[in-house]
């Protein structure tokens, strides 16, 4: 049995109370890693625990203090930046680069949250009526939980966590099990910090363990990140036991490219777009609709581009694309593009037949393009989550929109056009929740919220900035009489 991981609960590092574990694993050699915990109920109720008892100190600590631990945070993590990612690329796969530019955007959300004091400011109005006046507070709520996805081991649970601890809140983080030693790393380091026990905690596990997020009383919020049938089922349990729920779900993210649109510059993004991460991104470009007849150059040159990037194991500097996390994962995308096939579509590049040296074992897909794709397809309306990249051409730009709009998730859509015009169009009549023109990834900055719609996204409140501020805070409304006969004595 390899290392076994532990949970960090009330300062501690902790067994867990479940015998069993799971082994991870190197996609890029199938090799194992680590083992994780598989979790269990009792693992969640000792750290709900140790965090309820550590919240009425920690809300009452100054918020000016409490960013003070932050500021630390980010410093430890800037320093531990090239050590983290390379753990973050042992068990993701993803290449070292990609893990560098994780962390870069868990950093500006720690920023972004040491403004706190301003971002819990309320309103005031004086004199409501003669000697009245009204204001509103806003409170932590008690212990938060975020659980986390496999594509971004570092950052997803810096969208939520540093506001809720800022905001005066204890914490859970809850990794996903297929990566879990990227956080486990960064808490060890977190020891510098010195936060006091019971602020910041993890513990690993499965379904077992997110379960006993979802019931735990002492747990009255709880992000989620992850898949669209798992963000339903926590969305929907998590609400049934009368919790705030915030549950980011899958994507299948369009691209519109008109025939005005600069195409190397446009087939460049779009490369990155979908085999970045080897299209494990729930931002991934994995539809291009071409309009009119932009269709024929666009799709040469992305054959070519996508032909030619450096399929390999992560850690390598001249490696482009990873694997994909499991094998599990590489026979669903490899069925999905065969059924793709069976149902039409033009297999214009073959990513399933790739060799890479010493990476027998490993779980990898080469980028893979099928054209002539049909809307009524598998392919079109599944998530692949793979370096799978589909061509549909569209007639004008209304047909795109309005086969976008049919679409079940709404994460985001992107355009590539020198039209005014048409980016406006876009912009203000596709139903998705972060909007492109001329971006191949359109992630929200750290001071956005970072949106979604339809079936990406179960809630109210996302993730990021005043979202996860009014998420992880509760208001209260004041009203104070001071009778004029009173305030006449001084
Ligand atoms: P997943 O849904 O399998 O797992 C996510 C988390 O849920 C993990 O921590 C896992 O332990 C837990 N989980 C899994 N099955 C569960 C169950 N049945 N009951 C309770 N908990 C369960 O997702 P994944 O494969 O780790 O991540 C990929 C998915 O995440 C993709 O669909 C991707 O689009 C999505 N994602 C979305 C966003 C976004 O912002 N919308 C961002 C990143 C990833």
């Amino acid at each position: 049995m390899t290392m076994k991981l532990k949970n960090y609960i009330n300062g501690q590092w902790v067994e867990t109370k479940n015998p069993e574990y799971i082994e991870v694993i190197n996609p890029a050699d199938g090799q194992p890693l680590w083992s994780v915990p598989s979790g269990s109920k009792k693992d969640i109720l000792i750290a709900a625990e140790a965090a309820h008892k550590a919240w009425p100190e920690w809300r009452n600590t100054p918020a000016v203090k409490r960013i003070s631990y932050l500021f630390k945070m980010k410093q430890i993590l800037e320093d531990h930046t090239e050590e983290i990612a390379e753990i973050c690329t042992k068990e993701s796969g993803k290449t070292f680069a990609e893990s560098k530019a994780e962390m870069v955007r868990a950093l500006e959300n720690i920023e972004v949250a040491c403004g706190i004091p301003n971002l819990l400011q309320s309103d005031f109005s004086e004199d409501i009526a003669t000697g009245v006046d009204e204001f509103s507070i806003r409170q932590p709520l008690g212990v938060g939980a975020c659980i986390a996805p496999f594509n971004f081991p570092i950052m997803i649970p810096f969208w939520f966590m540093p506001y809720a601890i800022a905001c005066g809140n204890t914490y859970i983080v809850k990794p996903s099990e297929k990566v879990p030693a990227t956080m486990q790393r960064i808490f060890e380091l977190f020891k510098d910090i010195n936060l006091p026990a019971g602020v910041l905690n993890m513990v690993h596990g499965g379904k077992d363990t997110v379960d006993a997020i979802l019931e735990h009383p002492f747990i009255p919020a709880i992000s989620f990140v992850g898949s669209t049938n798992v963000a339903r089922y926590i969305y929907q349990t998590g609400v049934s036991f009368g919790k705030r729920i915030q549950a980011q779900g899958g994507a299948k993210n369009p691209v519109v490219v008109m025939p005005d649109a600069d195409i190397d510059t446009t087939v460049r993004i779009i490369a990155d777009s979908a085999f970045g991460c080897a299209g494990q991104r729930c931002l991934a470009a994995s539809i291009v609709f071409t309009v009119g007849d932009a269709g024929k150059l666009f799709t040469s040159k992305i054959v070519e581009a996508a032909r030619v990037k450096k399929t390999g194991n992560g850690m390598n500097k001249e490696t482009e694309m990873g694997p994909v996390i499991s094998k599990e994962s590489k026979e669903r995308i490899e069925k999905l593009i065969q059924n793709g096939i069976n149902e039409g579509a033009r297999l214009l590049l073959d990513g399933r037949t790739i060799n890479v040296q010493g990476g027998e074992n490993g779980y990898f897909i080469g980028p893979t393009i099928l054209g002539n794709v049909e809307s009524e397809s598998e392919i079109f309306k599944t998530e692949v989550f793979g370096p799978v990249l589909c061509i549909m051409n569209a007639d004008t730009l209304e047909d795109a929109i309005s086969l976008i709009n049919k679409s079940r998730y709404g994460n985001s859509a992107c355009i590539f056009t020198h039209s005014g015009a048409a980016a406006r169009k876009f912009r203000h009549d596709v139903m998705a929740g972060n909007i492109g023109v001329n971006i191949g990834i359109a992630a929200p900055m750290a001071f956005f919220p970072f949106s979604g719609w339809k079936e990406s996204f179960f809630g109210d409140l996302h993730g990021q900035t005043s979202h996860a501020v009014e998420f992880y805070t509760q208001t209260k409304v004041v009203i104070e009489r001071w009778h004029e006969e009173w305030i006449r004595k001084f």
